[in-house]
């Protein structure tokens, strides 16, 4: 199996380290750039990270010195995990020398010719990828975007619901884990005994991000799925795993038993970081919960429960997954497992 060279944008946060957790002994990746802000910057990764994930920071890693996020790097393929104040110029200039970026990033994940990858939903968006280099005149390089971590969470129910009966509506409340605000994120003495009802930006990009991923691939644009979302976001105490309750519309008559069967029967993939089931509807009726479900499947799953019809709605359920895994740094690797498979890279 061929092996690349990765370099990671934001190595140091929360989502970098989760990078380099997920890609120690990957048969595809190698580590071999690491960068991060002008505070890290010049300093080996084992002094500029507050490693915050169990174990201690891997061996293959500790001494590589952190760059500034500036292209040249040594690498053929960039995982980006910066704050969008700075993704969307760093991410292009990326591009532009000839990079595949994969970014965790909202900076680009609404625009028109970039790809918004759930690798198990949507990959025929990658089409976008020819119009976007034509577009910005990025020659060999490109930009593919995963979504938010809370959208990772529901889409995928959502686009099972979509593929088998349409959808009319939706609306969603979202339970976040305190590590989708990156480190140190949230004060513990906001967050201890308390629930908060905002999470800057959040909602707008729970409203309209799955319309994205749920749309059409068609004469070399996305036609955008026709349904609204409604959306409060919640941050709570939790550390890893984000909840989704919903509630949703259909368009065509449906049975408890057919949701079911659309959730539990949506075709997963074969790649490495692809998990057993995408998907899987639990009926115990206390599940999901993020303790006990967010690291199903390797993190990769989306776990549901308490599917069940609605006296307002036609259906509700609550469907979870683990933010910096099926949410961030877990989907970049599978989308850019994705592109090899596809010679894309
Ligand atoms: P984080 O823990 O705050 O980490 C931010 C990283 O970016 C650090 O490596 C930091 O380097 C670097 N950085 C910050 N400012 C920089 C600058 N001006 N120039 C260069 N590097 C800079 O944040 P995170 O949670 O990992 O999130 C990273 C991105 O992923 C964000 O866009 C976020 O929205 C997105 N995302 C996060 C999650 C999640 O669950 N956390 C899920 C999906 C998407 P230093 O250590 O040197 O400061």
């Amino acid at each position: 199996m061929k092996r690349y060279r990765v370099g990671i944008l934001g190595a140091t946060g929360t989502v970098g380290q989760r990078f380099v957790q997920l890609l120690q002994g990957h048969p595809q990746f190698e580590i071999t750039e690491l960068a991060a802000s002008e505070r890290s910057a010049g300093k080996v990764y084992s002094e500029a990270c507050a490693w915050k994930l169990p174990g201690t920071i891997p061996t293959e890693v500790r001494e590589i010195v952190v760059k500034p996020i500036e292209p040249p790097l040594d690498c053929d393929i960039i995982f980006s995990s910066l704050p969008s104040s700075v993704a969307r110029e760093t991410e292009e200039r990326f591009a532009r020398a000839g990079y595949p970026v994969i970014s965790n990033s909202s900076s680009y994940r609404m625009d028109a010719d970039v790809p918004l990858l759930i690798a198990e939903i949507n990959h025929e968006h990658l089409g976008l990828i020819e119009t976007q280099r034509q577009k910005r005149g990025f020659g060999k390089g490109f930009i593919v975007t995963n979504p938010n971590c809370a959208v990772a969470s529901f889409a995928p129910p959502l686009a099972a619901l979509e593929r088998a009966f349409g959808i009319e509506s939706a609306v969603v409340t979202t339970m976040q884990a305190i590590s989708g605000a990156g480190y140190p994120g949230v004060a513990s003495f906001d967050i201890t005994d308390n629930v908060i009802p905002y999470i800057a930006g959040e909602e707008p990009k729970v409203e309209t991000e799955a319309q994205k991923i749920l749309g059409k691939f068609t004469d070399g644009m996305i036609v955008k799925a026709d349904f609204a979302v409604s959306a409060q976001c919640f941050r709570i105490n939790v550390i890893d795993g984000h909840t989704a309750s919903v509630r949703v519309d259909l368009q065509k008559q449906s049975t408890l038993e057919e949701v079911v069967e659309a959730m539990n029967s949506f075709a997963g993939l074969n790649l490495h970081s692809s998990p057993e089931r995408f998907i899987e509807v639990l009926d115990e009726p206390s599940r999901p919960q993020p303790r006990l479900d967010r690291d199903n499947g390797n993190g990769m799953t989306i776990t549901v429960g308490r599917v069940f019809p609605d006296n307002v709605f036609d259906y509700r359920f609550v469907a979870l997954s683990h933010n910096t895994v099926r949410g961030a740094a877990g989907s970049a690797i599978l989308n850019a497992e994705l592109l090899i498979d596809k010679r894309i890279i």
